[in-house]
C-alpha cells in the first residue's frame, strides 16, 4: 500500500480518552477510531490488524477440525427465555424491540443460536462430535468500556461451541481447543499463561482463561511459585493457616465511637483477623444476603455470587442497611435482628474459637463469639486468596499474584444448554440423550491490542511480525531526487510482485515526520532510502523491535528483508 493513498492519519498528541498505551497508540497511529463510549471504527490499517488476527484463528481452528459458519446478530428472545438467560444475563445483554413489538437481543455471545442450529439438523450420535466456529461482532453493555479495543461493548469475537455424545467426548473437544488456543497466541507473538477460571453466568464446569501478561491487565492472577498452579484472583483458592486462639465466652462490651473494624480492634486490642465483618448485598431478585469474613480479609464478590446463586450483588447503601433494620458499623451475627436475611461466614470463620463482631447495638460489640456456638450460618468459600498463603495443589508453594489480559476462555459447558432447551440425538441404543457442549471465545480486537500492550516503546508499536499491518514499510526520505523516488517504485513493485506485505512511504514530507511516523506505526522491518547513503549504492535496513541499523547493498535489499522476515516468522512457530 501507498502511504499517500492509505487513509493512514497519524496523530502527534497523546490521546486524553487512553489511560492505558496501547489504546493511546492504537488511537496515535490511525488505526481505530472512537464512535461512542465503548464503540469503535477499524481503519484501513486497523482492520489488516484484526483481518491478521482472525486469519490466524481460522487456520488454527480449522486445523483442529471446527468448521465455520456465520450466525445471525441479531436474536430473537424467545431463545434466551428457553435457556433462562433472558432474566439471568443481566444488565450487559442490549435487548431491541422490532417494529412488531416482538423483543430480540444484539448477541453477546451465540450458545443459544448454535444449540438451536445442532439440534434441528443432528439427530444422531453418528454426526457426533461436531464443533462449529465464527468470527463476528458482539454487543455487550458494558458497565465500564475503557482501554478501547480492551473492553468495548460492541467487539469482535470468535466463538466456538462444541458438541458430544458424551463427557469423555467433551473433554477430548476440549482439549483440542486448548491446544489450538496455544498455537493461536504463540503464532500472535504473545507472552500467555492459562489460568483457572471461574464460570460466570455462561455457567458449566471446567475452564481456563488465556492471559497475556501484563502489569496493566484488569484481571489479577494468582501463580504458584513451585508448581504449576495459576488461578484467576476470581476462583483461586489456598491454604491457610490461622494462629491460634483460645476459645473466650461471649461477651458484650462498649465500644463507643468506634465503627471500623481497624477502630474497634485496635481499641479492644484484638487483632483484625480475630475479628469478623459483615457485609451487606442484594441481588438481582432483590434477596439480601450478610456475608461474614475475617477483618483483615477482603471479599469475593464473585464467589459470593456464586454461593448465593446471584447473576449480580451490589452492596446495600446506609438507607437500605436502615431499612433492613441493621445499625451500620455494629452489624454482627449474634442477635441478628433480621430474620429474611441470610447470613453465610466465609469459612476459614470456622477454625476461629473467638471473634469481635458487632452486637446490633449502637455502641457494642462482642467478643468471645464463636461460629455453631453463638450463632448459626452457612460456610462457603468466599474470600480473596492473599499472596504468599499455601498452594492449593502443591500445598508448599506460595502463591504469588501477577496481572494478565484475558484474550481467550475456554469452558466445559457440559448439559446447561442442552438440557434447558432440549436439544437432543439419539445414542445407539435409540435413546434420545443431550448433547456434551463445551464453548471457546476470543476477542480479536482484545488479543490485537494485548499485542501492543506487550510490544510497544516510546516511540511507538512493535508489531509482533504475524499480526503487524505490514510486514515490510519502505520509507523514502527525498521525494524529490528522480534516482531516489524511481528506485523505490521499482522496489515497492519488485516487492509486490514478490507477494511480500509492504507499505511504501511515498510522502512529499519531511524525513522526521516519516521516520516518527514509521516508528509510531510499529512495522517490523523498515528499509529507509535517503541521499547520503544511496550514493554509496546503499540502503539502510532496520529492526523496530531492536533498532539494529544495516547499510545493505541497494540491489540486494529484497533477498535481504525476506530472509529477515523469515527469521522473524520462524520465533513465532508452533
Ligand atoms: P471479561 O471477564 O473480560 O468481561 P468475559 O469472561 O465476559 O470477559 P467471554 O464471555 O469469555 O468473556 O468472552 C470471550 C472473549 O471475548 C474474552 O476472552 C475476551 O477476549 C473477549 N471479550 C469479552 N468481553 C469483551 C469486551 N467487552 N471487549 C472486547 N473483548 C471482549
Ligand atoms: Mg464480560
Amino acid at each position: 500500500m501507498r502511504y499517500s493513498k492509505g487513509f493512514i492519519y497519524t496523530l502527534k498528541e497523546e490521546q486524553k480518552e487512553a489511560s492505558i498505551a496501547s489504546h493511546n497508540l492504537l488511537l496515535r497511529a490511525g488505526f481505530i477510531t472512537k464512535l461512542a463510549s465503548g464503540i469503535y471504527n477499524y481503519l484501513p490499517t486497523g482492520l489488516r490488524v484484526i483481518k491478521k488476527v482472525s486469519e490466524i484463528v481460522r487456520e488454527e481452528m480449522n486445523r483442529a477440525g471446527a468448521l465455520e459458519i456465520l450466525m445471525a446478530t441479531v436474536q430473537p428472545s424467545k431463545l434466551w427465555k428457553e435457556s433462562k438467560r433472558w432474566n439471568d444475563y443481566g444488565k450487559e445483554l442490549l435487548r431491541i424491540k422490532d417494529r412488531k413489538g416482538n423483543d430480540f437481543v444484539f448477541g453477546p455471545t451465540h450458545e443459544e443460536v448454535v444449540t438451536d442450529i445442532v439440534r434441528k439438523y443432528i439427530k444422531s450420535y453418528k454426526n457426533l462430535p461436531v464443533n462449529l466456529y465464527q468470527i463476528q461482532t458482539k454487543f455487550r453493555d458494558e458497565l465500564r468500556p475503557r482501554f478501547g479495543l480492551m473492553r468495548g461493548r460492541e467487539f469482535i469475537m470468535k466463538d466456538a461451541y462444541s458438541f458430544d455424545s458424551d463427557e469423555e467426548g467433551m473433554d477430548v473437544s476440549y482439549q483440542k481447543m486448548r491446544t489450538a488456543y496455544y498455537n493461536i497466541f504463540k503464532r500472535c507473538g504473545l507472552s500467555f499463561r492459562s489460568v483457572e477460571a471461574d464460570t460466570g453466568s455462561i455457567g458449566g464446569k471446567d475452564s481456563e482463561e488465556f492471559m497475556v501478561l501484563s502489569s496493566t491487565g484488569e484481571d489479577e492472577i494468582v501463580v504458584c511459585d513451585s508448581c504449576e498452579y495459576s488461578s484467576n484472583i476470581e476462583s483461586a483458592k489456598s491454604i491457610t493457616k490461622n494462629d491460634y486462639i483460645a476459645e473466650e465466652p461471649l461477651k458484650k462490651v462498649a465500644t463507643p465511637q468506634k465503627q471500623t473494624i481497624k477502630d474497634v480492634c485496635e481499641f479492644l486490642q484484638k487483632e483484625e483477623q480475630f475479628s469478623a465483618k459483615a457485609l451487606l448485598y442484594k441481588n438481582e431478585n432483590n434477596e439480601v444476603f450478610c456475608f461474614l469474613i475475617q477483618g483483615d480479609d477482603e471479599l469475593n464478590e464473585i464467589k459470593a455470587a456464586r454461593a448465593t446463586n446471584s447473576v449480580e450483588l451490589t452492596m446495600l447503601n446506609d438507607d437500605e442497611i436502615e431499612k433492613a433494620g441493621l445499625l451500620k458499623g455494629y452489624i454482627g451475627p449474634v442477635n441478628f435482628p433480621n430474620k429474611d436475611i441470610k447470613i453465610i461466614c466465609d469459612k476459614r470463620l470456622e477454625n476461629i474459637n473467638s471473634l469481635v463482631v458487632g452486637a446490633n447495638e449502637k455502641g457494642y460489640h462482642f467478643t468471645g463469639a464463636k461460629l455453631h456456638r453463638d450463632f448459626e450460618a452457612e460456610t462457603k468459600d468466599l474470600r480473596v486468596v492473599k499472596e504468599f498463603e499455601f498452594c492449593p495443589r502443591c500445598k508448599n508453594g506460595k502463591l504469588k499474584k501477577i496481572r494478565g489480559i484475558e484474550v481467550g476462555h475456554i469452558f466445559k459447558l457440559g448439559l446447561k444448554y442442552s438440557q434447558s432447551m432440549k436439544a437432543s440425538f439419539l445414542d445407539k441404543n435409540g435413546k434420545a440423550k443431550p448433547y456434551f457442549m463445551g464453548c471457546y471465545g476470543i476477542g480479536i480486537g482484545r488479543t490485537a491490542q494485548a499485542a501492543i500492550e506487550q510490544n510497544h516503546d516510546d516511540k511507538g508499536i512493535v508489531w509482533p511480525i504475524s499480526i503487524a499491518p505490514f510486514e515490510i514499510e519502505i520509507v523514502s526520505l527525498d521525494t524529490r531526487s528522480d534516482e531516489i523516488k524511481k528506485y523505490c517504485e521499482e522496489l515497492y513493485s519488485d516487492m509486490l510482485n514478490k507477494k511480500l506485505d509492504v507499505l511504501y512511504d511515498d510522502r512529499d514530507e519531511r524525513a522526521g515526520i516519516k521516520l516518527n511516523d514509521m516508528d509510531l506505526i510499529g512495522v517490523p522491518i523498515r528499509i529507509v532510502v535517503g541521499k547520503r547513503n544511496f550514493k554509496d549504492s546503499k540502503v539502510e535496513v532496520s529492526d523496530r523491535k531492536t533498532q539494529e541499523k544495516y547499510l545493505i547493498d541497494k540491489d540486494d535489499v529484497v533477498e535481504y528483508v525476506s530472509k529477515i522476515r523469515d527469521e522473524l516468522y520462524k520465533n513465532l512457530q508452533i
